[in-house]
This record gives C-alpha cells, structure tokens and sequence, in this order.
C-alpha cells in the first residue's frame, strides 16, 4: 500500500550557519524553481528563525528542531511552542537522533512533546530509526515499532504527523540506504500504521527518508512507492542541491 499525500521536503539546518550564510541561502532558495506539488520546510537554528521567517518566500514553511515538552515558564535553555507559534513557525522536528544519542532524549519524553506540539496547532517530523549495529543485529524494525508505538501512546491524533525514517548509520557518514533498504523499512512502517493505528492513517501518512539524501541519490530514492519525501541534513545547506531534490518528485 503506497502512501496517497503530498510529497515532502525538510531541510534541517542543524547547528549551521551565520546572519551571512543563511541570508545567501535564504536568497539562492527564493530565486529556485520548485516543483509546485511538494511541501517544503526549512529548520534553521532557533535564533535565525526570524531572519528566515522574515525573509523566505511563503513557498516555504519554517520549522523548528526541537521544542519544549509542555508550555514555557521555568525551564533553562528551552524554547516552547507557543513562542514557535509567535515567530510564525508551523513544524518541529522531534525525535531526531542526534537529540535521541548525544542529547539523550528517551522514548517517552519524545512522545510527549510530539503531543503537546500537536495539542498546540504545530505539525510534527517525527523521527525514528536504528543504529548500525542494530541492523547488524536483525533489531531494525523492533527498534523503529517501538519508536513509533511511543508517539502512537502519547499523540491525540495522526493528522498533522509526517515520520521521518532516518537510519542513524546514514545521517551525516555519506552512506545513504539503498532504495530498497528504504523501501522495505518504510512498507514496514506503513504496515504497522495499518495494524497499530488504523486503515485510514496508514495510506495517509507521509513516510519520509533522511540520512545522506542529496541531489545525485534522491531521484532514485524518490521512486520508491512509500518515500513521500526527505528530510535533509547537509545537502540542505545548498540551495541549488536542495532545489534538485525537492524536484526529485516524481
Ligand atoms: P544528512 O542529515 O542529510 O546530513 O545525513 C539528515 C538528518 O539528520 O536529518
């Protein structure tokens, strides 16, 4: 069963960037001819929100890459939805796993703040996936159900969810997935969506790859029936590359 919405594309940003380099960015993203069928979303850094915002076509929608578990007050350090919802943010990436292994964020804590986001009007990236040697070991689709089964427990509904498949061994090393090692995970997650949400969730649900996706590999990647789209790291950082896969829909 092939995912039936739109295409989509992130750019996550990470910890990248000065005033200078995003405005370049922002400009060579404006100027780029993009296929008018795909959702596309840029997550820079918190502080260069508003600089993005201010300053990107409407084409584009701005997310953030993590946000706060309930509403702001007392917390250090963090940024809440509702302030994201100020600054004319609509998607959070969650779950990412460069907040899962260095950060250490847990299972269950991503699934709350995957709720309070959605509670609050934000689109969630939810994303999931396995570690090399988790692979190696045969685990790689217990460990993605479980990721899942912990927004699934914890998120009062489906609509406003795109998941993000990014094995951990592909972000950032150069060494995408094959098509096929793609496919089979994403046919995986769809089934589960089947069987553990429901019918009408499963088809509708964008499944989105990550992990080493740039403009000489996504049109291939593109072809699988259940990739609805990327989340991209590095290759985001490149406007002319970003634009090629953003055209990579098929
Ligand atoms: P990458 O990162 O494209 O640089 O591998 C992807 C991601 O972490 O979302």
């Amino acid at each position: 069963m092939a995912g039936s919405g739109k295409f989509f594309v992130g750019g996550n940003w990470k910890c990248n960037g000065t005033k200078d380099s995003i405005s370049k960015l922002v400009a060579d993203l404006n100027s780029a001819k993009l296929e008018p069928d795909v959702d596309v979303v840029v997550a820079p850094p918190f502080v260069y929100i508003d600089q993005v915002k201010n300053s990107i076509t409407d084409r584009i929608e701005v997310s953030a890459q993590n946000s706060w578990v309930s509403k702001g007050g007392a917390f250090t350090g963090e940024i809440s939805v509702e302030q994201l919802k100020d600054h004319g943010v609509k998607w959070v990436i969650l779950g990412h796993s460069e907040r899962r292994h260095i950060i250490g964020e847990k299972d269950e804590f991503i699934g709350k703040k995957a709720a309070y986001a959605l509670t609050e009007g934000l689109g969630v990236i939810a994303c999931i996936g396995e570690l090399l040697e988790e692979r190696e070991a045969g685990k790689t689709f217990d460990v993605c159900f479980q990721q899942l089964k912990a927004y699934a427990d914890a998120v009062p509904s489906w609509d406003n969810i795109v998941i993000a498949y990014e094995p951990v061994w592909a972000i950032g090393t150069g060494k995408v997935a094959s098509p096929e090692q793609a496919q089979e995970v994403h046919a995986a997650i769809r089934d589960w969506l089947q069987k553990n949400v429901s019918a009408e969730v499963a088809p509708k649900t964008r499944i989105i790859y990550g992990g080493s996706v740039n403009g000489g590999n996504s049109f291939e990647l593109a072809k699988k029936e259940d990739i609805d789209g990327f989340l991209v790291g590095g290759a985001s950082l490149k406007g002319p590359e970003f634009a090629t896969i953003i055209n990579s829909v098929t």
